[in-house]
This record gives C-alpha cells, structure tokens and sequence, in this order.
C-alpha cells in the first residue's frame, strides 16, 4: 500500500481520491474549502490539517487545482516538505510554460514529476475511466502510470515535460468547437422542424458523430446522462471550457500557428460567461446559439 498526498479534492479531485482509496490506498487529502474536505472523508479519504502535512509521509503526491497559480504556489509551498524519492504528478489542466515551471521545481529538489492532466469530466473520474495526457522522462512516467490506472482506463504519455498539457489543450480546443457546432445543428434542425431524436439517430450513426454528440448530447433526450436532461448542472462548467480555450489560444500564438475555430470558439464561450452562466455545464451553450 503507496501512501498517496492529494491536494485539491473539487468535483474532480474528490471522486479521484475516493478511487485510490477504493483501490487500497493511503490517501491523505486536503482542500482548502470545508465541504470538499468533508465530502471527501466520506469517501475514506484521510484528511489532514493542511498540504503540507499531505505530501510529508506521501510516496506519492497529486494535485488537482483550478489553474496554474494555484498549482505553482501549491508545489513551492510543499515541495520542501516532500520525502526524497516522492513523485509528484499534476492533473491540473494549466498551460504549457507552467507547467515546465512545476517540473523544473520539483527537478530542483531532485523530486520525479509529471504533467498529466485529464479528459473524461466528472463522471469519468467517478467511474476511474479516465484518460490521463501525461508529461515526464520514460522513467518517471513508469513509476507514475500503476497509480494513474487506478483512476483511469487510458494512459497515454505524449512525450517530455509540458506535453501533457500541450495534448489536453488541443483535444479541448476540439472539444469546444465541436460542442457549438453540434448545438448549432440541433437549433438549426429544431427550427426546421427536425426532432432532436431524429438527428441523434442520424448524425450518431453517420460523419457527424462526434463525442459532443454521442456521449454529452447538449438536449434532453437521447442522451440520458447528458447535463442537458439535468438543468445542465455541471460536470465541466463553462468557465473550465473558457480556461480551456483560452489557453489553446494562448498556445496556438506563442509558436505562431493560426486556430480560427478555437479563436471564434473562445469569443463564443466569453459571451456566454459575461451573461453569467460560468457556472453552468458547457453543453449550456446551446441556450445562447438558441437566442435565450
Ligand atoms: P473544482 O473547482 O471543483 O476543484 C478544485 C479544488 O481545488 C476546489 O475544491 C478548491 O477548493 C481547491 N483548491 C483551490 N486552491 C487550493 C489550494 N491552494 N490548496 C488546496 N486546495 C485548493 O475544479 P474541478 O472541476 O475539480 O477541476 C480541477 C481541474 O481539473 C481544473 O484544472 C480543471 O480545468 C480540470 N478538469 C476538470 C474537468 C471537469 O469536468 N470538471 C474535466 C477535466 C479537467
């Protein structure tokens, strides 16, 4: 039995934590906010007073936090306080450039680190069928993945350092494209008197198939466990997308490639947020192509 320091235990992090223990792990949890911290108790996670006293006796140490700043400010503080030979593995999704910054820390205090943030949303980490994009040495990714399995059926390691996140940008940037153009398609149908089913049926099972569609269906019906039927209650809010897109952007200028879609994707989901719907689930956006 690892004994596992896991900091950051939200919508993510909690049930990803409950599975290591499931698994029969140690884990030793903290989270800043008191509800998750409770939540995550619950669960059988062993929480403790702060992240220091996480990582302390931790072989291994994962975060899960909102963005960079706090992942960065998270392993400065606890870096310190780690035992030599502790890996440390951020599930975050950050950009790049931080993310090499965390590696080059823990490299500084001869700590093993991944980058390996992950796809799947809430209901993949509470059923541990995760996919994990990770970052690091061949070496450390090694060591990392038999932990990574217990919260994940698909670990792929997409190179050095940073490259994790370079993999999980670019699928969200697909992702957020790929959601406003299916909503685009239901409204447009609604309004040419096309049942939602009806072009479930055909767009599931022809060239617009596409996971938006298939598995997180932005209207009520064919897809039972979509948001859509839920009041679009999140499991990835529209803020995250926002992040999200936001840092392909980013990205995307700093080597200089041109993404029109991601870009207009980005205006789109800007809008929808200034309205003030951050933190509803992101399949929401169909509301805003509908005109509501
Ligand atoms: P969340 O806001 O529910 O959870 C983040 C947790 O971190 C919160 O409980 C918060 O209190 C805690 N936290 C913040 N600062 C902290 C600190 N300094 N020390 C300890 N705890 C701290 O977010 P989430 O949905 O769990 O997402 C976490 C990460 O996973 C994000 O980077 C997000 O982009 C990514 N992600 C989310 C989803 C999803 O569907 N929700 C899917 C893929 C990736």
């Amino acid at each position: 039995m690892a004994t596992i320091g896991f900091i950051g235990l939200g919508n993510m992090g909690m049930p990803m934590a409950a599975n290591l223990v499931r698994a029969g792990e140690r884990v030793l949890g903290f989270d800043v906010l008191p509800g998750s911290r409770w939540a995550s108790a619950e669960h059988g996670v062993q929480v403790v007073a702060s992240a220091r006293r996480s990582v302390e006796d931790a072989d291994v140490v994962i975060t899960m936090l909102p963005g960079s700043e706090q992942v960065l400010s998270v392993w400065k503080d606890v870096l310190p306080a780690a035992k030599s030979g502790a890996l440390f593995i951020d599930c975050s999704t950050i950009d790049v450039a931080s993310a090499r910054v965390a590696h080059a820390l823990a490299a500084e205090r001869g700590i093993g680190s991944l980058d390996a943030p992950v796809s799947g949303g809430v209901g993949g980490a509470q059923a541990a069928t995760l996919t994990f994009m990770v970052g690091g040495s061949p070496e450390v990714f090694a060591r990392g993945k038999p932990v990574l399995e217990f919260m994940g059926k698909r670990i792929v390691h997409c190179g050095d350092g940073g490259n994790g996140q370079a993999a999980k940008i670019c699928n969200n940037l697909i992702l957020g494209a790929s959601m406003i153009a299916v909503s685009e398609a239901f409204v447009l149908g609604e309004k040419l008197g096309l049942s939602h089913q009806a072009l479930f049926d055909v767009a599931s099972a022809s060239s617009g198939q596409c996971w938006s569609l298939t598995s997180y269906c932005p209207v009520p019906g064919p897809v039972p466990a979509s948001p859509a039927n839920n009041g679009y209650k999140a499991g990835f809010t529209a803020a995250l997308m926002l992040k999200d897109l936001k840092l392909a952007q980013q990205a995307a200028q700093s080597v200089g490639v041109q993404t029109a879609l991601g870009a207009h994707a980005e205006e789109i989901y800007q809008s929808f947020v200034q309205q003030g719907h951050s933190g509803m689930d992101f399949s929401a956006i169909v509301t805003l192509v509908r005109g509501h």
